[in-house]
C-alpha cells in the first residue's frame, strides 16, 4: 500500500484508511478537522490523538506543509507568496485582504493548479515558461491552509473567505484534482468555503465546461474572453484554435442555461485591443448571454511588448458596452507593485 497525501484526503476516506489499520473510526473525522480545519503543519501539533496512533497514522498518510520562498506586500494589502513543493518546483498564490471598512471581513485566496501552463496565452507570465506539472488536490488546498496559518499567527480568528482559481495554471486541464480541492474546501468540518465563493477561471477548454456544468453547477466561472474576433484571440489565447468563439459562446451559453448561472467574462485590456470597434464587436457577441464582463488592465510582462491602455480608453470601453445593456465592471487593481499577475514572481525568482 502506497502513501497517500493527507491533506487530499476526504473525511470518508479517512474514516477507511482508520479502518484498514485497525484504529477507531471516530479518528478519521479527528484527523480531517486538525488538517482541513485548523490548518496543522505537522503531526506534533495533533493533540488528541495518542502519539502510538499518530506513529501508525503516518505509516500510511504524508503530512507536509509548502516550504515558504518569499512573501511580499502590497500598499494595498494584498499579499503574494512564493511556495516550493516537495519536488522543488515554486507556485505562486495570491491574498487579497479586503479591509474591514471596505467589505465585511473579505479575504480571498488566489491558487495556482499547476506549475506552468501549456496554454502559452501571449500576456501571461506563466504560459511563457512552458507546462511542468499538475498539483495534487493535496498541493492546491495545501496553498490555502499554509496561508492560513501564516496568518492567524497574527490573527487567530483569521478565515478565507472566497477562492479564485486563477493563479499559475489551467484548472480545467486539471479537473480531477480541481474538483476534489473544491470539495475539500466546501467540506463543513474543513475550510466551509461556500460553492458559490469558489470561482474557476478558464481560457475555454469546452468539454471541460459542460462537464463541470454537470459535476458541480455550484461553483462560479470565469471565461478568459480577451477578444471578439477569433483571429485576434488565435494570437492572445492558443486555445482558441481547438475551441474558437462560436464553438466557446455556443458552450456558455449551455452552461447557463444548465446551471442557470452567469458567468464572468475576463477581458484584459492591453494599448491595441481597446479600441471602440472591438467593444462594439465584444457587445455583440455577448447579447443574449447571461454574463457579466470584468475588465483587466493587463498587467505587462517583460518580453511580451503588451503595454497598459490609458485608464480614458478603459472608461469608453466600458461606457460602449453598458451602452449596450451589457453588466460591466473593471477589476480593482490590487498588488501591481508587487508583479501580482500570474507567474510573474516565479518567473522573477528563477529568471
Ligand atoms: N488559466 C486560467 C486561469 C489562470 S489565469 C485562465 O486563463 O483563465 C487568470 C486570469 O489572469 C486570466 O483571465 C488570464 O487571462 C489573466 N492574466 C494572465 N496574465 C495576465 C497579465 N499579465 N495581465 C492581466 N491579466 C493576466
Ligand atoms: Fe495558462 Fe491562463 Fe496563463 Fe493562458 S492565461 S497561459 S491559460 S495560466
Amino acid at each position: 500500500m502506497g502513501i497517500i497525501e493527507l491533506r487530499g484526503c476526504l473525511d470518508n476516506e479517512l474514516i477507511e484508511i482508520c479502518r484498514e489499520l485497525g484504529l477507531k473510526q471516530f479518528r478519521g473525522l479527528q484527523l480531517f478537522q486538525w488538517v482541513q480545519q485548523k490548518a496543522v503543519l505537522s503531526w506534533d501539533e495533533i493533540k488528541n490523538i495518542s502519539k502510538d496512533d499518530l506513529q501508525t497514522l503516518s505509516s500510511r498518510l504524508h503530512l507536509y506543509s509548502l516550504e515558504q520562498v518569499q512573501e511580499q506586500r502590497s500598499k494595498d494589502g494584498t499579499r503574494k507568496y512564493l511556495f516550493r513543493l516537495e519536488d522543488g518546483e515554486m507556485i505562486e498564490c495570491v491574498l487579497m485582504d479586503y479591509s474591514r471598512t471596505q467589505s465585511r471581513d473579505r479575504h480571498t485566496v488566489c491558487v495556482s493548479t499547476q506549475v506552468g501552463c501549456a496554454v502559452g496565452c501571449a500576456f501571461c507570465a506563466t504560459g511563457i515558461e512552458g507546462f511542468r506539472r499538475n498539483l495534487s488536490a493535496a498541493e492546491i488546498v495545501g496553498q490555502v491552509l499554509d496561508i492560513t496559518h501564516l496568518i492567524r499567527q497574527e490573527d487567530p480568528d483569521f478565515q478565507v473567505t472566497n477562492i479564485v482559481f486563477m493563479g499559475m495554471g489551467e484548472p480545467l486541464l486539471n479537473y480531477d484534482s480541481v474538483l476534489k480541492a473544491i470539495k475539500l474546501l466546501n467540506h463543513e468540518q474543513g475550510q466551509a468555503i461556500g460553492m458559490r465563493r469558489m470561482t474557476i477561471s478558464t481560457c475555454g477548454v469546452v468539454p471541460r465546461m459542460l462537464q463541470l456544468a454537470k459535476d458541480n453547477p455550484q461553483v462560479g466561472l470565469a471565461v478568459s474572453l480577451h477578444a471578439a474576433q477569433d483571429e485576434i484571440r488565435n494570437q492572445l489565447v492558443p486555445m482558441n484554435r481547438r475551441y474558437p468563439l462560436a464553438l466557446l459562446m455556443e458552450t456558455c451559453h449551455e452552461y447557463s442555461r444548465m446551471t442557470h448561472r452567469r458567468i464572468t467574462f475576463e477581458v484584459a485590456l492591453t494599448a491595441e485591443n481597446t479600441r471602440r470597434e472591438e467593444a462594439e464587436d465584444l457587445a455583440r457577441l455577448l447579447k443574449g448571454q447571461l454574463g457579466h464582463v470584468n475588465l483587466i488592465p493587463i498587467n505587462p510582462v517583460e518580453g511580451t511588448g503588451m503595454k497598459r491602455p490609458d485608464p480614458e480608453k478603459i472608461k469608453r470601453f466600458a461606457q460602449v458596452l453598458e451602452n449596450a445593456g451589457i453588466s460591466v465592471s473593471s477589476r480593482e487593481e490590487r498588488g501591481t507593485d508587487i508583479n501580482a499577475a500570474c507567474g510573474q514572481l516565479r518567473r522573477q525568482w528563477e529568471g
